[in-house]
């Protein structure tokens, strides 16, 4: 396929540098990153989108991608599928699926969830919504650039799935952290404490998959000074979307909430910002009741 790929950053790069791996042709835009090894740089976002047969949009945030797609909609061919795997509220993919499908093309919104480490390594989930057409002509690029795709429903739909799935992801790391930190107190060896946890009803995959304890469980960013790995400020933004999104709806989300204010406190007032989001339990450790 012609692929045309906008916003080359951390997430982006490499998944942009898969495709051409696979043997598709892919044009790049980013204002400041350099094109990955294999992909031609076009001058200006429109161009990059003109005469492709899917554009895939990797950016920071909803405000960005508004205005990207006001540039590369009109830009593109009828029938093109317009992918935007960044991660935003739900109501700016809605918004872009809108005009884009007015355009006569077919958008999907498809964040991803595994981080950089994932992006690279291929083991990314994509979480879609569109209609049934806009999810087929995106599919098998969905499983060049992750593991798989879930088609979780109608536009804005993928943006849903993935600010619940990292709402949950917030609220269990806190608890792991301020689990182990109060077994800390009780005298609790922590490597028991995992041993015990992750094979019983406490466990979960801020426990068995990326223990914020270093060298307890498998190689996570703790093992690492807690270099991220997913970013605190990251979550906080996700964390941000998924109240934003509860408050649209009139959703009760009260751990959510107190998650998102704790994630708050950790990046803009205490150390947080550049750790990885597991730092929590350094965090708690030096806290008392
Ligand atoms: P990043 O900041 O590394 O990359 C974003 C890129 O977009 C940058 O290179 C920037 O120059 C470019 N950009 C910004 N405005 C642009 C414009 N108008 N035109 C062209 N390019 C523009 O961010 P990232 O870590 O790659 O994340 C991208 C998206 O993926 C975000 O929405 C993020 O929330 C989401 N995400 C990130 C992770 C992660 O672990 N990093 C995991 C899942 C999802």
């Amino acid at each position: 396929m012609k692929i045309g790929f906008i916003g080359l950053g951390n997430m982006g790069a490499p998944m942009a540098a898969n495709l051409v791996a696979a043997g598709h042709a892919v044009t790049g835009f980013d204002l400041t990153a350099p094109c990955p090894d294999g992909v031609s740089k076009a001058a200006s976002a429109a161009e990059c989108a003109t005469a492709q047969d899917v554009v895939i949009t990797m950016l920071p945030n909803g405000a960005i991608l508004r205005s990207v797609a006001a540039e590369i909609v009109p830009a593109m061919q009828a029938g093109a599928g317009f992918v935007d795997c960044s991660t935003v509220d739900v109501e700016s993919a809605r918004a872009v699926a809108d005009d884009a499908v007015a355009a006569g093309l077919l958008p999907v919104d498809a964040p991803g969830s595994g981080g950089i480490g994932g992006a690279a390594g291929g083991p990314l989930t994509f979480m879609a919504g569109g209609s049934d057409a806009a999810f087929a002509k995106a599919d098998p690029l969905f499983d060049i650039m992750g593991q798989k795709a879930v088609h979780c429903g109608a536009s804005g739909a993928g943006q849903a799935a993935k600010i619940c799935n990292n709402m949950i992801l917030g609220v269990t790391m806190i608890g792991t952290c301020e689990a182990f930190a109060l077994a800390d107190k009780l005298g609790l060896d922590r490597q028991k404490m995992f041993d015990v946890v992750s094979t019983s009803s406490g466990y979960s995959w801020s426990m068995n998959a990326y223990c914020p304890a270093p060298g307890i469980g498998p190689q996570s960013p703790a093992d690492n000074d807690y270099k991220p790995g997913f970013a605190a400020e990251l979550m906080l933004k996700d964390l941000r979307l998924s109240q934003q999104a509860a408050e649209t709806v009139d959703a009760a989300t009260p751990l959510g909430q107190h998650a998102t204010d704790l994630y708050k406190t950790f990046v803009e007032d205490e150390d947080g910002l550049g750790m990885d989001f597991s730092a929590m339990l350094p965090r708690f450790e030096k806290k008392s009741r």
